[in-house]
């Protein structure tokens, strides 16, 4: 008979950190309701998120200011099976793909990072090959694992630093932007 465990972190888990981003139909509610999506994946736990920040659009810039978060989950799904789940998240949410990178989107879910793996797979980049250049993602980021290693680069904290800047507005903690805080109070 196995003996019962309480592992806290399961034994195939892998800490992975997702961005979210999004600028249209109301971004923070968008943020929101991936946010509870992720706490539902199979064989994943949503472990922490990051403040919610708006950001000026960065590339094409003719378009709406963007909500944007990090979250780290622990997952015993593959990095290929994650990013699956991701874009039926992303679709879910209406999300329009017309190959334009940068432009407007109701939900943008990226794998920046999956444990320490290095993958290059057509379809799936990990560490996601823009990070190094987004200090929307790299200040959400730097919130909850500023010490973390991205394979290949530098800590995360070192890397925002040499980032390029960019008008960043944190608006919400972490807990304010919890989905079902949001359901329960009516307000955020
Ligand atoms: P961006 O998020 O840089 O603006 P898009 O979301 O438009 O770019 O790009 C989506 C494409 O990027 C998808 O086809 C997906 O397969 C690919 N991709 C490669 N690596 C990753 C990753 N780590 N996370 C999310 N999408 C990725
Ligand atoms: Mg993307």
């Amino acid at each position: 008979m196995p003996v019962p465990t309480n592992n806290v972190s399961g034994p195939s888990e892998v800490k992975a950190y997702i961005g979210l981003g999004s600028n249209l139909d109301d971004p923070v509610k968008q943020l929101q309701r991936a946010r509870r999506s992720l706490a539902s994946l199979p064989m994943t736990r949503l472990l922490e998120c990051s403040s919610l920040y708006m950001t000026a659009p960065l590339g094409f810039e003719d378009q709406a200011d963007f909500a944007n978060a990090v979250c780290c989950v622990a997952t015993s799904l593959s990095a290929i099976n994650l990013l699956i789940q991701l874009q039926v998240i992303e679709d879910r949410q209406g999300r329009v793909r017309d190959g334009q990178h940068d432009g407007p989107r109701t939900l943008d879910l990226d794998l920046l990072l999956y444990g320490s793996k290095t993958l290059r797979q057509s379809g799936l980049k990990v560490p996601h090959p823009r990070l190094q250049q987004r200090a929307f993602v790299l200040y959400p980021l730097a919130e909850i694992a500023k010490k973390t290693r991205v394979p290949g680069l530098a800590t995360v904290s070192s890397l925002l630093d040499a980032c390029p800047r960019q008008r960043i507005e944190r608006v919400l903690t972490p807990q304010s932007w919890m989905p079902d805080r949001v359901r329960h109070d009516g307000v955020i």
